[in-house]
């Protein structure tokens, strides 16, 4: 077995880190203090800048706008544009990686004419609406209710978490289609504008940012059939698709890394190199990274070899969120209660274990996809 990387991938490296370098500027900080429409501004022109080197969507098909590039060059990519402060695409990750080949696989050609070529040009932005009050982990027991009227569905409902929505025009929403089926077989995905009468978003105070989160309300909001993605209670099969996607989309590891290497040299600055407690966790924390980097590449190979999702996924993801958690646990040896503030951001890695399926729920489904147990009761994400 090679570990090594071509040589080809080793120059793309480099270029890409001189792409980046150029377009965000060597002294990078992050959109941070920006308010949303200066966010979104800001991350609009960097996605469009990639766009334009044939980044953004490098690894889509040609015929939809994108390079055919192999999934080590996802990989890289991941990786180099992992900073510690924060993500320079904003939520485009989210459409390059999962809403735009979930609209590939189950859109029809209106929906791929419209979106494909707007998604890869950079110029357009989704929210997702899965969670509910009483639907996050069991997402199959969601109940925002849809009703067939004519050539349109009538919404019903709200959902909570939802972030990106201050910068989103688009909103991929799950509603429920037929209430008699009471879990995953009546559920729907509509593509809905943001500006759609009936839609209010309230804003949700968060321990992670001010406006990270809301709470979109549907009051008789009218969505086109035409909007719908897939077949009327068709949704879960989009809904697998797409989370098998957001799953590895982004390195987690790189973000904890970085993280790391700022912890370290800020644990030398403070003299604090001699004291074992702080040297093991130091250690710790790259095990746990190194780990999770290895399981993110068994992933990355499984699909060069044209693998389907299979539960690796949920491993290498598990083995990001532990990476998260043991680099904050080294920020609170080392920083004390600062590491909740400032460029820490350990405040984010306490929400890895939540965010796109909690870690519990990853762990029953290896347990019955890998393991071959059986099924808990109880109903889990996917
Ligand atoms: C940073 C962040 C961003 C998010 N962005 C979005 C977004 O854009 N759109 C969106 O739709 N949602 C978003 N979410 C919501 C996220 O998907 C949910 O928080 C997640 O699915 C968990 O659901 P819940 O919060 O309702 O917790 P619950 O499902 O109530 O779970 C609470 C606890 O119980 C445990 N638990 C639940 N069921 C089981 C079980 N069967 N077995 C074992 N343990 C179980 C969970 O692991 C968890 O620890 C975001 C969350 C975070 C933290």
């Amino acid at each position: 077995m090679d570990f090594d990387w071509t040589e080809d991938d080793i120059a793309y490296r480099a270029a890409l880190r001189r792409f980046l370098r150029d377009a965000l500027g060597a002294d990078w900080q992050g959109y941070k203090g920006l308010n949303p429409a200066a966010y979104k501004a800001a991350a609009g022109e960097f996605c469009r800048k990639m766009a334009e080197h044939g980044y953004l969507t490098q690894s889509w098909p040609k015929e939809y706008g994108g390079g055919d590039a192999p999934p080590w060059r996802a990989a890289i990519l991941s990786e180099e544009i992992g900073s510690p402060h924060g993500e320079p695409r904003g939520s485009q990750y989210m459409n390059v990686n999962w809403i735009g080949p979930a609209i590939m696989q189950f859109g029809s050609p209106d929906q791929k004419a419209f979106f494909l070529p707007r998604i890869s040009a950079g110029d357009i932005t989704f929210s997702q609406g899965f969670s509910e009050p009483d639907a996050g982990s069991d997402l199959a027991s969601l109940r925002t209710r849809a009703v067939r009227d004519g050539n349109d569905y009538v919404v019903n409902g709200e959902k909570i978490w939802t972030s990106h929505t201050a910068i989103a025009e688009w909103l991929f929403l799950l509603v429920r289609t037929d209430p008699d089926e009471k879990r995953s077989k009546g559920i729907t995905v509509l593509l809905v504008p943001m500006d759609t009468p009936g839609l209010k978003v309230n804003q949700v105070l968060g321990f992670v940012g001010e406006s990270a989160f809301s709470n979109p309300v549907f009051t008789d909001m009218r969505v086109p059939v035409a909007n719908r993605l897939g077949p009327e209670n068709g949704g879960w099969a989009v809904v697998r698709y797409a989370l098998a996607f957001e799953r590895i989309g982004v390195a987690h590891y790189r973000h904890a890394e970085n993280q790391l290497n700022g912890l370290a040299r800020e644990a030398n600055a403070r003299g604090l190199t001699d004291d074992p407690a702080v040297l093991a966790k130091l250690g710790e924390a790259w095990e746990a990274v190194e780990a999770a980097r290895l399981l993110y590449f068994r992933v990355v190979d499984l699909r060069a070899q044209g693998s389907p999702p299979t539960a690796d996924s949920n491993i290498a993801r598990v083995a990001g969120t532990r990476a998260y958690q043991v680099v904050a646990e080294a920020a609170d040896l080392i920083l004390g209660e600062y590491s909740l503030g400032g460029s820490g951001r350990s405040r984010f890695n306490l929400t890895a274990g939540i965010t796109s399926g909690a870690t519990e729920i990853q762990l029953d489904q290896i347990a019955t996809r890998h393991l071959n147990l059986p099924r808990p009761a109880v109903g889990a994400r996917d």
